[in-house]
C-alpha cells in the first residue's frame, strides 16, 4: 500500500483549507494511506477527517527549531517507509522530518527555499490563489491544472457526541435557540470586531431568547470576558475551557455562529452551520468561509485588505465601522430568530 506523510500547517484554518488537497489525493489513490504530522492544538481536526488515517501529533513548540527533536521524530518515522511527503506550511524547519525519515519524493513550495531539504518544488503563482486552491495544487504535477472544481472542506461529527457535548455546557435542548460567537482571531487585533460590539449583539440576541455562548481558546479569555461584561451578562464564555473537540461539537450543534475571520470560521463552515463571518484587514477572496449557509460582512473601506495584524494607520475603520445591528440584520437573514430553527 503507498504510503504518504502530510506535514500539516500550524493553524487550524489553513488546516482546514488543506482538506480537499487529501480528498483529491484520495480521489486519484484510493489505496493511498495518509499520514498527517500536525502541531498537537490542531490534531483533534484531522480526527474529523476521513481522508487522514492517521494523525501523529508533533512534539514542538510553535516557532521552535528543535532540531533534535526533529531528527528524532524523523529516526522514528523511517520504519514507515512512506513513499511520498508533502510539507505544507513554508518554512525550513517543517521540512526537516521528512527528509531525516529518508523519504525519497517530498514535495512542497519553495517557500523558505528549501531546495535540496524538498525535491519536488512548486512555486506559487502571482496573484495568490485562495488558500484552497494553493494547497490542492499539489496534488498536481508542477504548473498542472486543477479540475474546475473542488470539495469544499468538511468536518464528520457524531451526533451522540454533539448532542451530549452541548448539554454538558448547557445549551438549551431544542426548540431552544444556541448561537455561539468567536470574538477572537489569533492572528492579530486587526481582524478583531471590537468586543464592545460583540457585547451589544450578544445583549440583542439574547433579548430575543437565543442562549448566547462564546467560544475561542484560552488566548481568547480576555477578549471573550469583555464581550459578556459589554453584553451584561447576556452571553456566556466558554473560551479556554473547551478542548477543540469540544469546540467543534458546540459549533456543530449551534443554530448560528458570527466570527471574525479566524479559523472557527472555517471550523463553522466545514460544519455547515449557519453563519456570519465578518473580515476587516484581510479578504473574503483569499480566505472565505466556504459554505452556502456564510454570509460574508466586509466593508472593505479603501485601505483594506491590508492584513495587517494591528491596524498601521490607527483609526481601524474597517471593523469599528460596523454596527451591531448591521450584524443582527444578516444574523436574522439565516432565519434563526423568532421561530425559525436550522436543523
Ligand atoms: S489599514 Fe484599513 S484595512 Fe487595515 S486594519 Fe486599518 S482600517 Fe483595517
Amino acid at each position: 500500500m503507498p504510503k504518504l506523510l502530510v506535514v500539516a500547517p500550524n493553524w487550524i484554518g489553513d488546516c482546514l483549507m488543506a482538506q480537499p488537497l487529501l480528498a483529491r489525493l484520495r480521489d486519484k489513490r484510493p489505496a493511498l494511506r495518509i499520514e498527517v504530522l500536525a502541531p498537537p492544538w490542531v490534531v483533534p481536526l484531522f480526527a474529523h477527517m476521513p481522508e487522514a488515517d492517521e494523525v501523529i501529533a508533533a512534539p514542538f513548540a510553535h516557532g521552535a527549531l528543535a532540531l533534535g527533536a526533529r531528527w528524532r521524530l524523523g529516526r522514528a518515522l523511517r520504519a514507515r517507509r512512506y513513499d511520498q511527503a508533502i510539507v505544507l506550511p513554508n518554512s525550513w524547519k517543517s521540512a526537516l522530518v521528512p527528509l531525516f525519515a529518508d523519504i525519497a519524493l517530498r514535495s512542497g513550495y519553495v517557500g523558505e527555499s528549501r531546495y535540496g531539504l524538498l525535491n519536488l518544488l512548486y512555486r506559487a503563482p502571482r496573484p495568490a490563489r485562495p488558500m484552497l486552491e494553493h494547497y490542492a495544487r499539489l496534488s498536481e504535477a508542477p504548473g498542472a491544472p486543477l479540475p474546475a472544481s473542488l470539495p469544499a472542506p468538511r468536518l464528520q461529527v457524531d451526533a451522540a457526541a454533539v448532542a451530549a457535548t452541548a448539554l454538558a455546557f448547557g445549551f438549551a435542548p431544542p426548540p431552544g435557540r444556541n448561537i455561539v460567537l468567536c470574538p477572537g482571531a489569533e492572528y492579530g487585533p486587526a481582524k478583531r470586531w471590537p468586543a464592545e460590539r460583540f457585547g451589544a449583539l450578544a445583549a440583542d440576541l439574547a433579548a430575543q431568547g437565543a442562549g448566547v455562548f462564546l467560544l475561542g481558546s484560552a488566548n481568547d479569555a480576555a477578549v471573550c470576558d469583555a464581550v459578556v461584561q459589554a453584553s451584561g451578562s447576556a452571553a456566556q464564555s466558554l473560551a479556554g475551557r473547551t478542548r477543540l473537540g469540544q469546540a467543534i461539537e458546540l459549533i456543530a450543534a449551534a443554530d448560528a455562529v458570527v466570527t471574525n475571520d479566524s479559523g472557527l470560521m472555517h471550523v463553522a463552515a466545514a460544519l455547515d452551520r449557519p453563519q456570519v463571518a465578518l473580515f476587516g484587514s484581510s479578504s473574503p477572496a483569499h480566505t472565505p468561509p466556504h459554505s452556502p449557509r456564510a454570509r460574508v460582512v466586509w466593508l472593505q473601506p479603501a485601505c483594506s485588505p491590508c492584513f495587517a495584524r494591528v491596524c498601521p494607520l490607527g483609526h481601524f475603520r474597517c471593523m469599528t465601522e460596523l454596527a451591531p445591528q448591521r450584524v443582527r440584520d444578516e444574523v436574522a437573514q439565516l432565519g434563526v430568530l423568532g421561530s425559525g430553527q436550522s436543523h
